[in-house]
């Protein structure tokens, strides 16, 4: 069993759609994946369906954009019923709240004298949840930056003179949203995430998992988030973050494994619930 349980799609800002990715997978030779697209569950049912026909398992996922004070905390959720209503309603609010900020980003580059059109962007993002990389590609099409990485850089990091940020949830209301719908909330890239001393309180609210295994993490790094997830009585998960061959990332589609015993304890951890 060889699993890569965090992937994004076209359905947030990957550039690979669903039944691709889960192709690539099975070439690649994974047995379990899961799509973790941001704020969106629109691939699971493709991926669910390729992944039937190509003898490989998906975990249904989601990665949710919360916010901290001072800081962003991504939150994935696995094995949660994607027809909850409470969970669909919270979804549907952040990708308005993501369509107008664009439109708002869009204005902020408009007074920058830069030539962009709000659709130059949603068709990118093609009535999925748009984001930043979508505006970023939008200014490579337009010829105003020559890499994803100028276009942060120049204006849409944070700090940057085109940042506009969108409706977020809470850590915790993140967390309580994914329980609700009856999934295993799991604190995302811990290091990039930086709040390690949130961990005890995130579990106490309901948070189940570290992932600690995430690509460019060292080995003393994994060891470090597993050593804190089992003093926790948390699972590890772990995953690529592969955002598609054409994103200008580096981190290859199976390219981080979570050792068999983790994935097999996270489905145990479903199964025992249900
Ligand atoms: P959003 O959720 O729309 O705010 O966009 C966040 C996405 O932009 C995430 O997938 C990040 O990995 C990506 N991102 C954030 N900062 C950078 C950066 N400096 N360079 C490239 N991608 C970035
Ligand atoms: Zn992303
Ligand atoms: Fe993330
Ligand atoms: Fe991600």
């Amino acid at each position: 069993m060889t699993a890569d349980l965090h992937i994004h799609s076209t359905c947030s800002d990957g550039t690979d759609k669903p039944d691709k990715i889960v192709e690539m997978a099975a070439a690649a030779g994974l047995s379990c994946l899961a799509l973790t697209d941001h704020d969106s569950i629109d691939g699971l049912a493709q991926a669910t369906e390729q992944g039937r026909r190509l003898g490989v398992e998906v975990i249904p996922g989601i990665e949710l954009t919360t916010e901290s004070p001072n800081r962003e905390i991504h939150i994935l959720g696995y094995y949660f019923d994607p027809g909850q209503p409470e969970f669909l309603a919270i979804l549907k609010k952040i990708q308005q709240s993501r369509v107008e900020r664009i439109k708002k980003m869009v204005k902020k580059l408009n007074s920058l004298k830069i030539d962009l059109e709000v659709e130059d962007v949603l068709t990118l993002s093609d009535g999925k949840t748009p984001g930043r990389p979508h505006v970023a590609r939008a200014l490579i099409n337009q010829g105003q930056v020559k890499s994803i990485k100028e276009a942060f850089d120049r204006y849409l990091e944070t700090r940057g003179p085109a940042y506009v940020p969108h409706y977020k949830l809470k850590p915790v209301e993140a967390i309580h949203l994914i329980r609700a719908a009856g999934g295993i909330p799991v604190l995302a890239h811990p290091l990039i995430s930086n709040c390690d001393e949130l961990i005890v309180e995130l579990k106490k609210e309901g948070l189940g998992g570290v992932e600690a295994y995430y690509s460019g993490y060292t080995p003393a790094t994994t060891e470090r988030y597993v050593m804190l997830a089992q003093d926790n009585g948390l699972l590890v998960t772990g995953g690529s973050d592969f955002h598609g061959q054409d994103s200008g990332r580096e981190n290859q589609l199976g390219s981080v494994k979570l050792p068999e015993q983790y994935v097999e304890a996270l489905k145990n951890e479903h199964l025992h619930r249900h």
